[in-house]
């Protein structure tokens, strides 16, 4: 697996996320965005970055590229993983919405495909 890190060029680029940390890859874009706003509400600056680029682009379909979690400090990294850990130790709704089919994991109330609610 190509790391993101080597994607960047240039000095300025490579300056710019000198500090960022790669944290780890999430099973879906749903569930990154989810670690990631858990780590921003916990103070700690995150980013979802695609694993697109590189060899595997032109050999996965769009959904088959797993999101990376990138911390924006990278001496959070400690505090992070212990926050996902926590987080993946509680147990997990899960739902089928019934406006589009779609199954609904990591605490969401909404569909995050369709916007329609989690039915009650
Ligand atoms: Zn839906």
């Amino acid at each position: 697996m190509p790391s993101a890190r080597s994607d960047f060029t240039g000095n300025r680029a490579a300056a710019m996320v000198a500090a960022m940390l790669r944290l780890t890859q999430a099973p879906d874009i749903a569930m990154a965005m989810l670690w990631r706003d858990l780590l921003c509400e916990a103070g700690m600056p995150a980013s979802v970055q695609r694993q697109h680029l590189g060899a595997a682009a032109g050999q996965l379909p769009p959904g088959e590229c797993l999101p990376e979690i990138w911390l924006a400090h990278e001496e959070h990294a400690e505090r992070a993983r212990a926050l996902l850990r926590e987080f993946e130790r509680l147990p997990q709704r899960q739902w089928l919405c019934r406006a589009c089919g779609e199954c609904i994991e990591g605490g969401f109330e909404q569909c995050w495909n369709c916007g329609a609610w989690m039915p009650r």
